[in-house]
């Protein structure tokens, strides 16, 4: 028997509805389970990155945490995955790069309605901010990109159906969308 292919997913700057379209594929990952293995990834609960033939990247890269992470799949993983809106092209998350840093934290923690002791928190175990966030292929080389906010549970059974067969990526047109 060939070995299972090995996939490590994870989500940076995103919201996790990309991964709830993978659980989407619903009794489909029964068989899913007999062609893979899952490395690191929400669904087993694995911290860590361990050499993967295939990382699925949900969400875009918004502080120190996430480059970090993302850096580690680009390493270990054979083949990169920009999975949904968030990973492509910032997605919501994104959407802060129009303020500073500074108006972001203000507005969160000092400004907005309702703030009880204002302050805007400084623990340094909590990541870093970057001042924009961004897609993931700004950053490291990415190897397919598959669309949507999420892309749905279909167009992800196709592809990694594809790509575990050796076939040429080729989504259905009613498979494609970008919201
Ligand atoms: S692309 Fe959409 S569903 Fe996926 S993480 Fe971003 S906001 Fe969530």
């Amino acid at each position: 028997m060939n070995e299972k292919i090995r996939i490590a997913t994870t989500s940076l700057a995103g919201c996790f509805g990309c991964h709830m379209s993978l659980l989407d594929i619903d009794e489909r990952l029964l068989d899913l389970i007999q062609l893979v293995e899952f490395d690191r990834s929400p669904i087993n609960d694995i911290k860590q990155v361990g050499q993967a033939d295939v990382g699925l990247i949900e969400g875009g890269i918004a502080n120190t945490d996430n480059l970090e992470v993302l850096e580690q799949f680009r390493s270990h993983c054979r083949i990169l995955v920009a999975v949904g809106a968030c990973a492509i092209n910032g997605g919501v998350p994104a959407m802060r790069n129009q303020y500073s840093v500074k108006e972001c934290l203000e507005e969160s923690y000092t400004n907005c309605m309702g703030v009880e002791n204002p302050q805007i928190p400084n623990d340094p175990e909590i990541p870093l901010l970057l001042n924009q966030v961004h897609p993931i292929h700004e950053l490291v080389k990415v190897d397919y990109f598959l669309p949507g906010c999420p892309p749905s549970g279909d167009a992800i059974w196709t592809f990694l159906n594809e790509l575990i067969e050796g076939r040429p990526i080729s989504l259905p047109y009613t498979q494609i969308h970008y919201d």
